[in-house]
């Protein structure tokens, strides 16, 4: 009995690290990261473009399309000025070409430019030898301009394809910056409509589509920065908000917008028609 009992305990005690090593055995390992790499396995899924940021407080963006315009972005650039607001300037180059002054004034008083291409062309019906033309084309005269390569890139009319935006990110070095917040200024509906629709829709994170070619988007401009900083937003560039990124997605407002959603779903946003 006494022996029947050892061989008893002994099981009891063997039988737990049998298993465990069993366990070690069958539970592959992590896999290791390849040699020389230092970054986690998440940095495959980079963020390439952005039509909002998921930010701590209240910082904003708000971008000018399509000049700059000889008309109306000297306009904007002095108002901008005394209200000590950066804007981002997606530019086209064929304007650029043309006011080229204003381009430099741009970049000296600290707003960021970014490339819209050369002619406004929708880029996702184009070839990949086209799309490199023409942005190509645009970065090189900003560089000489303004002796700064752009980081940012807007596809005109907000078209491009996740594998053209994955290469352009790659060869150039762009963000692809879309947006959230979308007054339809191009379609010229007022003043105030256009200062209403921003004020409205503009949340923390928010990148704000506008065009400085259109007087009267730039004329909402007083009302819409205005009421902005009065409700404590702040505005920084895309690139800074885009550094500011906590990552993941952005909480949804908690009022409901379903009315906002249904005027312009996103399935038809059209953005600048020149
Ligand atoms: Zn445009």
């Amino acid at each position: 009995m006494i022996r029947r009992a050892l061989f008893l305990a002994s099981l009891l005690t063997l039988t737990p690290i049998a298993f465990a090593r069993i366990e070690e055995e069958t539970i592959p390992a992590p896999a290791a990261p390849p040699a020389g790499s230092t970054a986690p396995t998440r940095a495959s899924k980079e963020k390439l473009s952005y039509s909002e940021v998921n930010v701590e407080g209240p910082y904003l963006a708000i971008t000018f399309d399509d000049g700059p315009s000889t008309r109306n972005t000297p306009k904007l650039l002095d108002l901008l000025a005394a209200k000590h607001i950066k804007g981002t300037f997606f530019v086209l180059g064929e304007c650029v070409a043309a006011n080229p002054e204003i381009l430099k004034r741009i970049a000296a008083e600290g707003h960021e430019i970014g490339n819209h291409t050369w002619t406004h062309a929708s880029l996702a019906k184009s070839s990949d030898e086209k799309i490199r033309g023409e942005l190509q084309r645009a970065e090189k005269q900003i560089i000489a301009l303004t002796g700064m390569k752009p980081k940012l890139m807007r596809p005109p009319y907000g078209a491009m394809s996740a594998r053209q935006r994955k290469w352009v990110h790659d060869e150039f070095g762009y963000n692809i910056v879309l947006w959230d917040v979308d007054p339809l200024d191009w379609k010229e509906p007022g003043v105030n409509v256009v200062a209403n629709r921003i004020i409205k829709e503009a949340r923390p994170g928010s990148i704000i589509l506008s065009h400085d070619i259109h007087a009267p988007t730039v004329e909402a401009m007083p009302e819409v920065l205005d009421t902005l900083l009065a409700k404590g937003f702040k505005f920084v560039t895309v690139s800074e908000l885009i550094v500011i990124d906590k990552g993941g997605s952005r909480p949804e407002p908690t009022k409901p917008a379903a009315k906002a959603e249904s005027e312009a779903p996103a399935a038809t946003r059209t953005e600048g028609i020149r």
